[in-house]
């Protein structure tokens, strides 16, 4: 096969995933509209394959933020890593941010008991040699293998799809870094000619942008739904939907009861639209200014945590039809003044618009 058309190939391959419009306008030097995503279905448990396509960095990378050079370069070598083998941007990040956790992005000599390298990753338990695994890229190899051998990485939460490759002792350690890696990797990603799709901006130049890019079904507090305080979109069950905009996590919870006694319904399955009440599987998140977002009927639990700082356009969680729901779809609702009972909502259609990032279907 022609070099071209391997390229082209793995490209196709990571665009299967998610799909994005619109300008990839520079992370760093920013742009003028917010571009748009068009998140698709995920498929579950499809493995990473394994294609090969010629990726571009500079040799002597630059000190980006917090992270000198070197460390730089060590996330630069993951990264590129990960697009060689033809594993989606989501991969990298979650790489990236083991890294951070692990080594603080040094091709550390040694570690805990016998643990080396970027990952820490420990001869005794079958990765490699030490001299193997102070290797950047073959230790990313062996990452990106694991990882990509979990039945459901992609809609993971970070922390989950860190821990089952690393079988750490401080599993949550890793949520922390999720922001930070997304914003590193997406800087190198641009650098490096890689597509920057399915990487926390997903594109997005602005503060704000969609949570998912589907047309919107019911209305805010429409005349037949006065207590509807958001907009709803009908997108396939296990649509990724992204963080509106960067903030820190206030709620993850499941709420869905019975509508008649009340009782518990569980969130484990489908609700009803007339025998279940809540917003099932949702997570609110706060925003500067007093602005707070909430999102419903999540198809399973949130990939964030309470207290967990997310970046724009980070992925939070899945579309499913939990709670008070007739079928797939999220409900989106906006709200001000740090107000997360009704009070406190408006309508997210004229908001988003404002913000440079309008409701709706995505262009075709
Ligand atoms: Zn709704």
């Amino acid at each position: 096969m022609k070099l071209r058309s391997l390229v082209s190939l793995a490209v196709a391959l990571i665009a299967v995933f998610i799909l994005c419009a619109g300008g990839l306008g520079g992370f760093l030097g920013g742009g003028t509209a917010a571009a748009g995503c068009i998140p698709v279905a995920t498929s579950p448990g499809s493995s990473s394959p394994t294609m090969t396509a010629p990726v571009a960095g500079p040799t002597l990378w630059p000190a980006i933020g917090d992270w000198d050079s070197g460390q730089v370069g060590n996330a630069a070598a993951i990264t590129i890593t990960g697009a060689r083998l033809g594993v989606p941007g989501r991969g990298w990040v979650i790489a990236v941010a083991t890294a951070m956790q692990e080594s603080t992005l040094r091709n550390l000599a040694g570690g805990d008991r016998d643990s080396v390298g970027l990952f820490q990753q420990r001869p005794s338990q079958g990765w490699g040699t030490p001299a193997q695994l102070q290797d950047p890229v073959y230790a990313s190899e062996k990452f990106f293998g694991k990882l990509g051998a979990i039945d459901g990485w992609q809609t993971m939460p970070l922390t989950e799809a860190a821990q089952a490759v690393q079988i750490s002792a401080y599993p949550d350690a890793y949520a922390k870094w999720e922001g930070p890696a997304a914003e590193l990797v997406t800087a190198i990603a641009e650098t490096a000619g890689l597509p920057t799709d399915g990487l926390a901006g997903c594109g997005a130049v602005g503060p704000w942008t969609q949570p998912v890019l589907a047309p919107v079904g019911s209305a805010f507090r429409s005349s037949d739904r006065p207590g509807h305080d958001g907009v709803d979109f009908s997108a396939p069950r296990g649509t990724v939907i992204r963080a509106a905009s960067a903030g820190t996590v206030r709620t993850v919870r499941c709420n869905a009861v019975y509508a008649d006694s009340g009782a518990e319904w569980g969130c484990h399955r489908d609700g009803d639209p007339i025998r279940t009440r809540g917003c099932g599987w949702y997570v609110d998140i706060d925003h500067a200014g007093g602005l707070l977002t909430r999102y419903c009927h999540m198809d399973k639990p949130p990939m964030v945590a309470v207290g967990q700082q997310v970046v724009v356009g980070q992925p939070i969680g899945v579309v499913g039809s939990t709670g008070h729901s007739s079928g797939p779809h999220l409900h989106y609702e906006v709200h001000q003044n740090g107000d997360a009972s009704a009070n406190g909502a408006i309508d997210p259609v004229p908001f988003m618009v404002a913000q440079g990032a309008p409701l709706g279907a995505p262009p075709v």
